[in-house]
């Protein structure tokens, strides 16, 4: 049999059992189930780790616990920009979207950007021009409108702080999924609001090819979560991706290196998933906690929340 792998995360940070309740905790983790679940259903029918990843990040974004399409956290003028981006493994070649205020799903946005256009990125109304074009479903602010993540924003909104989500004090929301498929390709997918209370157009590592997401055949797919600034800065996705290619160190050492080490030194705090042609995910975090989970074949889910 070919092996087959679905990873998944839900966002890193300060997430320790004091600040959850027994049943947000199980909100959380049939959350990632039923995302886990709708990627396997497109890998055991031998589909594309492409349409997997996909399918999984829509769940998330339709999730509002999540901050990525509903639920996305507040700008500081009390609006929704999300960012996205998806990289087929097998071709090489990306879609990616920035700063995109009312399509529902991000994702699909970027993925159409990857197979509809020659472009790799692009931001805002000309993003959303494209979403239009393609009868992309677009979603009025209440639709984007999550209670929690109102009351963080009124809590910092007259500060010039930006705050990532799930915490006052660090903790980081995103979502994304990688993916092998039985055809020996993976694919990788991002999908973020960003930080709360975030101006000027703020753009984070989610839709930068190479920073939050990369994916390469005959080296691994990366999706990241954490402080994008850091993790821009230090190229982080295609950074595992090369300490495989160049290096020669397998996807867990690679991923070790980049997150416990080098992006601790740094100070950039936050996680990534990833996965390469021998199906076996790595979910790494130098945070307290990161939402995750995976599956293997047909073998049973995992998911968890703290270290
Ligand atoms: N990396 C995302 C950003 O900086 C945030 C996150 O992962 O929580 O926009």
């Amino acid at each position: 049999m070919k092996p087959f792998t679905i990873a998944i995360h839900g966002g890193a940070g300060t997430i320790s059992p004091d600040s959850m309740t027994a049943e947000k905790e199980q909100l959380y983790l049939r959350g990632l189930e039923q995302a886990l679940s709708a990627g396997h259903a497109v890998l055991k029918e031998n589909g594309s780790a492409m349409d997997a990843v996909m399918a999984a990040v829509v769940q998330l974004e339709d999730n509002p616990l999540f901050n990525a399409g509903r639920g996305s956290v507040f700008t500081h003028e009390g609006l929704h920009e999300m960012d996205a981006a998806i990289m087929d493994g097998n071709s090489g070649n990306a879609g990616a979207v920035a700063g995109v205020k009312s399509v529902r799903n991000p994702i699909v946005l970027a993925r159409l950007v990857m197979e509809k256009t020659e472009h790799v990125m692009l931001h805002g109304n000309g993003a959303e021009e494209l979403a239009k074009l393609h009868h992309l479903p677009f979603e009025s602010p209440e639709y984007f409108y999550d209670a929690y993540r109102y009351e963080q924003w009124q809590s910092i909104r007259d500060t010039e702080t930006t705050q990532l989500d799930h915490s006052k004090n660090k903790k980081f929301g995103t979502v994304g999924a990688v993916a092998l498929d039985v055809h020996g390709n993976v694919a990788a997918a991002t999908s973020t609001g960003g930080m709360t209370n975030k101006r000027f157009s703020r753009i984070g590592d989610s839709p930068i090819i190479g920073a939050g997401t990369y994916a390469a055949n005959h080296t691994c797919a990366v999706s990241c979560t954490g402080h994008g600034e850091y993790f821009i800065r230090s190229v982080v996705a295609y950074d595992v991706s090369c300490l495989m290619e160049y290096k020669g160190l397998s996807i867990e050492e690679a991923c070790r290196t980049v997150v416990m080490e080098k992006l601790v030194k740094t100070g950039g705090e936050g996680g990534l998933i990833a996965v390469d042609k021998t199906g076996i995910p790595q979910l790494v975090f130098n945070s307290e906690g990161m939402y995750r989970g995976y599956q293997i074949n047909h073998e049973m889910p995992f998911t968890a929340i703290y270290r």
